[in-house]
């Protein structure tokens, strides 16, 4: 290392939503740090639980790029709002001040004079400096030794300096986490799992409201090609990065789908088709103890998605159907796929399941008492239970 002012490198984490859970506080905190020592085990990292902050500190002489890969691994992990490469400094004004002029020397902010501001905090209320004394110390350090203008309203550049128990932390910038809560903390869920745009990104939304996932794809197996699988399976993996250890299950569905076009009754068949794969997924998600279906609907967006439709979706389960995007517009879902890198594995071409059975026009106020009679004629309590058994799993432990 050359930056020998420096100090080593960590990353700093400031959590999310988790500081405001009370007296549960604890508990999900030991889920998160769970969850980003399971996202790291291919480093080597010690953990460290501050006052509303986790520390990675890395081995001694630890490169900074390593720093940066950590930094970049963990900002996939839900339940962290902000991630910082950050350099530990032994708690000293000399240091702190000297370490704040090394780190910023060779940014183009020094190049071109950008106004700055320093913001310190001080965790640690022993050290001998309150904040404004340390903003005051090292801004005029800064302004001495660069000539650049303080700017405490709208700085171009930020030198934050954090005064923890045992040593300084000192940054500039930092990555946006998830947010959210950490996966786990809000139990289990089953996703639908097309390879279309929308279900993908509302896995990404409930795993981000601390649900962990497991995934359902019905393909339309014989009558298609199993090319719907492997784009179920890509986009598992990687959404994977989220929560890790994914299930995919796969249905071949594409006999019942003969059963329902048998069943005559060309409108209803998409909503028949689609109260059969949640039945399926009730039936499946009580196996794997999962407490909710996840869906990728939003409103109005096609016609098996219209109020009457979803209504009678809902009536075919008892379990709760989330639908994270209910209210989002299509482009919005577009750019949130585009976000979480879904999005280029979804435009990939494939048999989609339901094509198998796309009417010429589609009913778009399905009554329940209609639906029910063709379920009757399809014995489709049972058929779901069948379906159900012929589920393949594809893990995914690396
Ligand atoms: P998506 O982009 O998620 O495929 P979509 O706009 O194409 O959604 P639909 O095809 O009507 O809408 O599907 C609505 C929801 O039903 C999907 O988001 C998904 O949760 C579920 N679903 C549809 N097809 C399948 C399938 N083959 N396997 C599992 N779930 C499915
Ligand atoms: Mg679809």
């Amino acid at each position: 290392m050359t930056m020998t002012a420096l100090g080593e490198p960590c990353v700093l984490l400031k959590l999310g939503e988790v500081v405001l859970k009370g007296r549960n506080r604890e508990v999900f905190e030991m889920r998160l740090r769970a969850n980003i020592k399971a996202a790291l085990k291919d480093y080597t990292v010690d953990i460290r639980q501050r006052h509303g902050v986790i520390a990675l500190f890395l081995p001694e002489g630890t490169g900074v790029e390593v720093a940066e890969a950590v930094a970049q691994r963990v900002s996939e992990v839900p339940g962290l709002v902000l991630v910082h490469l950050a350099w530990r400094i032994p708690k000293d004004p000399e240091a702190v001040t000297k370490a704040a002029i090394e780190l910023i020397k060779d940014t183009g902010e020094v190049a071109r004079k950008a106004r700055f501001a320093v913001r310190a905090r001080r965790r640690d209320k022993r050290f001998p400096l309150r904040s404004n004394e340390i903003d005051h110390l090292v801004g005029g350090a800064i302004n001495d030794t660069y000539g650049l203008p303080v700017d405490l309203k709208n700085p171009e550049l930020t030198v934050h300096i954090e005064v923890d128990r045992d040593e300084v932390f000192l940054f500039t910038g930092g990555r946006p986490g998830q947010g959210g809560l950490p996966v786990g903390s809000s139990g289990r869920a089953l996703v639908l799992m097309s390879g279309g745009i929308d279900s993908p990104v509302a896995a990404y939304r409930m795993m981000r409201r601390g649900l962990r996932v497991d995934f359902l794809h019905f393909s339309g197996i014989p009558f298609t090609t199993s090319e719907s699988i492997y784009k179920a399976y890509a986009l598992v993996r990687s959404l994977d990065r989220f929560q890790g250890k994914s299930r995919l299950w796969v249905v071949p569905f594409g006999k019942a789908q003969q059963s329902i076009k048998a069943s005559g009754q060309e409108r209803l068949n998409m909503i028949a088709q689609r109260r059969l794969m949640l039945k399926t997924a009730e039936e499946v998600a009580h196996r794997i103890h999962a407490e909710a279906l996840v869906t990728g609907d939003s409103l109005g967006q096609v016609s098996s998605q219209t109020l009457t439709n979803i209504t009678a979706q809902d009536n075919a389960v008892d379990l709760p159907i989330l639908r994270p995007l209910i209210g989002l517009d299509k482009t919005e879902i577009i750019a949130e796929a585009r976000r979480i890198g879904t999005l280029e594995i979804s435009e990939l071409p494939d048999e989609d399941c339901c094509t198998l059975l796309a009417p010429r026009s589609a009913e778009t106020r399905a009554k329940i008492e209609d639906l029910k009679q063709i379920e009757r004629r399809l014995d489709a309590e049972d058929l779901a239970a069948q379906l159900a058994d012929s589920i393949q799993a594809y893990k995914l432990d690396a």
